[in-house]
């Protein structure tokens, strides 16, 4: 097998050195491997902008979707009400979740192009008083969108809801400062924009929100209340925890600060995204996205012509050593790149070279 480099919204392309974190074998419950995990709580906090007194991390086993999981199961109480706002797959499994789990809630879905229209959240918040709890995605990997996530958190402050954020393929990479907007929950795992590998995912929570949650989950393993209070202690997780994955995610947080923080890699990140939707536009790929609306960590690009196939241009381009993604929407055919992870404008530039080459022989 050649060695590729994902292009992929994660798992993404990671360093050597965070690979190599991952070559020793560490005790769960030795005081040196606790303490990587109180160091990478504190520095997730200092990420977000938020301080320790008002705010804590929780590191969660699993993907991402079972952070969401583990904050919709958690937070939400049997005489709460959830608004689910969604454009894109990662709110409709936002839906599916509360379905399993039996909350209460509506949903407000627009299309996957157009971002979520703040006067028609205000209307439904108006009209529904019921409403306690608003769940969004900050970038829908779906496509690509950026939500207007500050607009949204003005709002869930006036109104006096508790706001629960998907920033998954943001968190790292687009600054958010979740004390300031006033976020109750933020979910966000170890294999995206921080560059680490799969293995677990992290929930920045308002301590006074989590201290209400006590015996309101209906699963052991995604009780945030009780994953919480036993790592508070000396950070010791609860049940088994992904030792390497944790390692290698605490140096990868080390080279988010050495590369500048979130303003660098957010810079970095959208000079990738730039120059991959321009050079792609020219040479015959428009962009599902409208510019503006775009975030610098995913791009769906429309099938050129009825006769683009993607498997064999997937291939061609594997063959190069880069790994596209498919896409996902229903009605429109579709392919995505992704530009996060340990990607250079070097490598975007190889890699429309080939997709030039690859129109060319065509
Ligand atoms: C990656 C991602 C998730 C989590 O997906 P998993 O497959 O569970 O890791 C959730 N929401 C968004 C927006 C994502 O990009």
């Amino acid at each position: 097998m050649n060695k590729y480099k994902l292009l992929t919204p994660g798992p993404l392309t990671t360093s050597n050195s965070v690979k190599e974190e991952m070559l020793f074998d560490r005790c769960t419950w030795d005081d040196e491997y606790k303490a990587i995990t109180q160091k990478i709580r504190k520095q997730l906090l200092e990420i977000a902008g938020a301080s320790m007194k008002v705010y804590t991390t929780i590191l969660m086993q699993g993907s991402g979707s079972f952070g969401v999981e583990a904050v919709l199961n958690s937070a939400i109480g049997e005489e709460d009400k959830l608004l689910i706002i969604s454009n894109g797959a990662y709110g409709e499994r936002i839906v599916k979740m509360a379905k399993c789990i039996g909350i209460n809630y509506v949903c407000y879905s627009s299309p996957y192009d157009k971002v979520l229209e703040i006067d028609e959240i205000k209307d439904i918040l108006n009209k529904d008083k019921a409403i306690t709890h608003l769940a969004m995605v900050h970038c829908e990997t779906t496509t690509g969108i950026l939500n207007p996530i500050e607009k949204i958190a003005n709002l869930s402050k006036e109104q006096g809801k508790i706001l629960i954020v998907d920033a998954m393929s943001s968190f790292g990479a687009i600054p958010i400062n979740v004390q300031n907007s006033g976020i109750d929950y933020l979910i966000s795992s170890a294999n995206k924009c921080i560059q680490g590998v799969p293995g677990f995912c992290f929930i920045i929570a308002k301590i006074e929100r989590l201290l209400k949650c006590h015996g309101n989950s209906k699963s052991l393993c995604l009780d945030l209340y009780d994953q919480w209070k036993c790592m508070d202690k000396d950070g010791k997780w609860r049940f088994t925890s992904p030792t390497h994955v944790v390692a290698a995610f605490s140096k990868a947080i080390d080279e988010l600060i050495e590369e500048g923080g979130v303003i660098a890699r957010n810079d970095r990140y959208k000079h990738n995204n730039y120059l991959l939707r321009n050079k792609l536009k020219s040479i015959g790929f428009d962009a599902y996205i409208k510019e503006e609306l775009q975030s610098p960590i995913i791009t769906t690009f429309v099938f050129p012509n009825k006769e683009f196939n993607f498997i064999h241009f997937y291939s061609y381009v594997k063959e190069r050593d880069f790994v596209l993604y498919p896409g996902k929407l229903t009605e429109i055919d579709t392919f995505r790149i992704g530009n996060i992870g340990e990607i250079y404008k070097e490598d975007i530039e190889k890699l429309c070279l080939i997709i030039q080459e690859y129109m060319e022989e065509k």
